[in-house]
């Protein structure tokens, strides 16, 4: 096959451990999945989970040990980091049930979701797609990821970022309110799953505002830590 133009690259993630990368297909992030950060969305109560996507070109990878950078983006004065646990996805499938949700994750990574907060409550004040509050270039920094037999309890890891040393979110995975497998469950109901695809599994409490010059570090802990600065 020719192509017209040069096909875009893969977008690949390093895996811990391992010299071949994880290549990429989706990114799936689940809203409001954390009671705390639900309650300051406004919102209360457990619905069931909901989903959007990120273009898999929106990731910034971050190499173990070093500092990634993402420009300030356009058009938005309240940038919000929003740390969360990425599932990396191995195995696809459709209709997974919960039960067996856990045999389709490869690994896990730490992610930020990061938003341009007024665009997003703009669109949905007018119940417009969040597209441009969420899935912009650069949305997506994400860590290495750390195979699921090396991972650790995931399940009840502490999540944190931290903004100029001081905590903005602190919480732990177990406060998820649609746990990793049942998030997989309700997903592959509605998609077919595809290995490479990533989930970005929801942010507790504490979005908070970055500005230029202001250098975030987030962990899951056994994960390692996510260091990116805002150009
Ligand atoms: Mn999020």
């Amino acid at each position: 096959m020719s192509y017209l133009f040069a096909p875009p690259a893969v977008v690949s993630v390093p895996v811990v451990g391992e010299t071949q990368a994880f290549p990429v297909h989706r990114i799936y992030c689940v809203g409001r999945n954390y009671e705390e950060h639900a309650k300051e969305m406004g919102f209360t109560g457990r619905e069931p989970p909901f989903f959007f996507l990120k273009p898999a070109d929106a990731l910034v990878v971050v190499k173990d040990g070093e500092t990634g950078s993402i420009p300030y983006p356009s058009q938005t004065k309240n940038f919000h980091h929003e740390i969360e646990l990425v599932v990396a996805i191995g195995k696809g499938g459709k209709n997974i049930a919960a039960a067996d949700a856990m045999q389709h994750i490869y690994g896990y990574a730490v992610g930020l979701d990061m938003t341009r907060r007024d665009l997003q409550n703009d669109m949905k004040k007018q119940g417009r797609p969040w597209c441009i509050g969420k899935a912009f270039d650069h949305s997506a920094p994400i860590g290495p990821i750390t195979p699921a037999a090396l991972a650790g309890d995931v399940e009840n890891a502490e999540i944190y970022v931290q903004v100029g040393g001081q905590d903005r979110q602190r919480s732990n995975v177990n406060k998820l309110i649609w746990n990793i497998a049942e998030t997989i469950e309700h997903l592959s109901a509605a998609w077919e799953l595809q290995p490479g695809d990533l989930i970005y599994t929801g942010t507790p409490e504490g979005v908070a505002a970055v500005v230029s010059g202001d250098t975030m570090v987030g962990e899951v802990a056994g994960l390692g830590q996510l260091k990116v600065h805002v150009a």
